[in-house]
């Protein structure tokens, strides 16, 4: 069985879909989070994700969108992001975001979280202390994380005593080791921030116990367009150039 791991979209539908599409065929989606926010296609996104065999957790700019958290830990331009997003999304698709669940899930023996296990929705997982108080929590072999925009892992080998953080390799599986302690980050669909524009993703196979990363070049500037139209702040379409 195949899935697809993905994170963060944040509204790129171009990127979205060109993902879909490299991805081949798959019996599952598994989104960690941020559906919306920053980007032009609230609606579109959503639409697209649910064509499909889908589980898919509520990240940070969801809930805000949702209304269900406080928007002062978010910069002006995302909150600006998140207003018009609001203003945009059908009641059907606010009501999708509202019912997305916050904590995380176990799917095939695996955790899949949008921030981290001790806080679910803000926790980055971005250095080997973070990683090695949230391997504490783990619960399965294996969690897989979004929200910091940047692929990674963060791997504690079952005969070691230290965290490792390995870079995760462009379209070359790496075996899942069941007895090791692993959080796996996709990166992110929508808005890369590891310096390279492309959409990231990653498909699991679950027979073979493998994972592997894929960078895929999409139309960011189709997308910046529409952000240019929608009037969305200029640091957030020209970031997409640059992946940062
Ligand atoms: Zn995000």
């Amino acid at each position: 069985m195949r899935i697809l791991v993905i994170s963060d979209i944040h509204s790129n539908l171009a990127a979205l879909d060109a993902v879909i599409k490299d991805a081949g065929a798959f019996e599952q989606i598994w989104c960690l989070g941020d559906v919306v926010g920053y980007g032009p296609e609230p609606n579109e996104c959503i639409s697209r994700l649910r064509e499909y065999n889908l589980i898919c957790l509520a990240g940070n700019h969801d809930l805000a969108v949702a209304g269900k958290t406080a928007l002062w830990d978010f910069t002006p331009d995302a909150q600006e992001a998140i207003f018009w997003t609001r203003h945009r999304l059908a009641s059907f698709n606010h009501d999708w975001l509202k019912s997305l669940p916050d904590t995380p899930l176990v799917a095939a023996g695996i955790t899949l979280v949008h921030g981290s296990l001790r806080d679910p929705i803000w926790e980055y997982i971005t250095e080997k202390s973070v990683a090695r108080n949230n391997l504490e929590l783990i619960t399965t072999p294996v969690c897989l994380n979004g929200h910091t925009h940047s692929p990674a892992i963060f791997r504690k080998p079952w005969d070691g005593m230290y965290v490792l953080e390995e870079s995760l390799p462009v379209n070359s599986p790496i075996r899942l080791i069941p007895h090791d302690l692993t959080f796996i980050n996709p990166g992110s669909v929508g808005q890369p921030r590891d310096e390279d524009p492309r959409a990231a993703y990653a498909v699991i196979d679950l027979d073979a116990m493998t994972l592997t990363h894929h960078r895929i070049l999409y139309d960011v500037s189709a997308t910046q367009k529409l952000m240019k139209q929608a009037k969305l702040p200029n640091r957030l379409i020209r970031r997409l150039r640059f992946g940062q």
